[in-house]
């Protein structure tokens, strides 16, 4: 079972035990509440609405706590995140492989023995449909604020960067995991890839231009690498 507090979601478990013990663990500041088997949920709602500054401030240590990360083995119970929130993932048996969202939850439809790999891979899909759709719909947005256009761009996974822009070509690419992000975050990564389409370097000129269009970029930089 999974709570959320704040946004923050608690693992819940049940044991044999007089009171409820509540951990964050290390090393991402997890949370976890065990409680009496035959605790009722408003309880522990409640309870968890009473620590929530504790939660907070114990996991502010956890610099990785703040920081969309992919769920490890993909089974239901883990964290996914959705633009920034960190949503419960639920995985159900299924002939036919795909992904719904369904309020603050993700179901994540597989066959019966689909390994980590093909969970991953389904949810990968998924991800790269939403991200493709917001790109779709916010690049011709700073093209036309800024007059730049790029010839074509598409989404990749990329482990050290978030975007990249191919100068000559006027190629765009985006990382797939932009799609954890909140996408005020997305906003910042395609400005930033198109005033590279001017600019090629992140010298005086190229910074001159990202606070014209938008002001506030730092803020949303230091975002996605969790110093926000
Ligand atoms: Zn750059």
């Amino acid at each position: 079972m999974q709570l959320m507090i704040d946004g923050i979601p608690v693992e819940v478990l049940r044991k044999s035990i007089k009171n409820m013990h509540l951990y964050v663990l290390p090393p991402d500041g997890r949370v976890r509440l065990t409680v009496p088997k035959r605790m009722a949920r408003q309880e522990m709602e409640e309870f968890l609405q009473s620590r929530a500054a504790w939660i907070r401030k114990n996991r502010a240590g956890y610099a990785a706590a703040a920081l969309p990360f992919e769920p490890e083995r993909f089974e239901t119970g883990e964290r996914i995140w959705l633009w920034g929130r960190p949503l419960e993932l639920v995985v159900e048996e299924s002939s036919r492989s795909g992904v719904v969202l369904e309020g603050e939850r993700v179901l994540l439809r597989v066959p019966a023995g689909a390994d980590v790999e093909r969970r991953r891979q389904t949810v990968r899909d998924w991800q790269r449909e939403l991200l493709k759709e917001a790109i779709a719909e916010r690049l011709p947005f700073w093209e036309a604020r800024t007059g730049l256009s790029c010839s074509d761009w598409q989404v990749r996974h990329m482990t050290s960067r978030w975007g990249s822009c191919n100068v000559n070509r006027r190629k765009l690419n985006f990382n797939l995991q932009l799609v954890m992000h909140p996408p005020g975050c997305l906003d910042y990564v395609i400005l930033h890839e198109v005033c590279h389409l001017q600019v090629a370097d992140h010298g005086p000129l190229f910074k001159t231009l990202l606070d014209a269009y938008m002001p506030d970029w730092r803020r949303r930089k230091a975002l996605l690498s969790g110093r926000g």
